[in-house]
């Protein structure tokens, strides 16, 4: 039995929106405190409304009060089929090498630094959208265990160890981690 009263409000999200934020800050540029037009910043509201639209498109839909660590988990599984990493399956002849010589068919993959650089900045938009730190999924533990288990497996499959990177806490660390945006198609 189908219940008769589906309103089709799908088109109408004020996340539709939220490609035009990079616009909307470019323009800004010229103000006071733009040295940099901070990237991270306009990254960060991206991925902020990405995850947010997400989380709407769940079914049933998620709000941000019952958002926990396994939707961000699934997230990050979900954003793997808009990678641009290869990571070699354990049967490809080229598993463990950094550079092959030939293409195959192992599948693409958010690199793992882009994946880590991604929940920083979503940890810190989950306050700055009036989260608690206590409840911050993106602080939990079993991110941090699922980030590291990435890395390990990228790194064996692609043959190039990952740099420990220094942890930063601060916020406005551009430079760093507009090198590992992630791409949605
Ligand atoms: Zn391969």
């Amino acid at each position: 039995m189908s219940s008769s009263g589906s309103h089709g409000a799908e088109g109408s999200s004020p996340m539709d929106h939220y490609h035009h934020y990079d616009q909307q800050l470019q323009a800004y540029q010229s103000g006071p405190a733009a040295a940099t037009p901070s990237r991270y910043e306009s990254q960060k509201r991206r991925d902020w409304n990405t995850f947010g639209q997400y989380l709407k498109n769940q079914r049933p839909p998620v709000t941000l009060s019952q958002c926990n660590c396994n939707h961000v988990l699934d997230f990050l599984r979900y954003l793997d089929q808009f990678g641009k990493t290869k990571v070699h399956l354990q049967g490809c002849m080229f598993y463990g090498q950094p550079e092959p010589p030939a293409p195959c068919t192992c599948p693409l993959r958010q690199a793992w630094g882009s994946l880590d650089a991604l929940i920083g900045r979503l940890r810190a938009a989950y306050e700055e959208n009036g989260g608690s730190p206590e409840t911050n999924p993106f602080a939990s533990a079993s991110i941090r265990v699922y980030l590291r288990e990435v890395r390990e497996c990228q790194a064996k499959a692609r043959g190039i160890p990952y740099k420990k990177k220094r942890k930063s806490t601060t916020k406005g660390n551009a430079e760093e981690s507009s090198s590992s945006t992630i791409h949605f198609s």
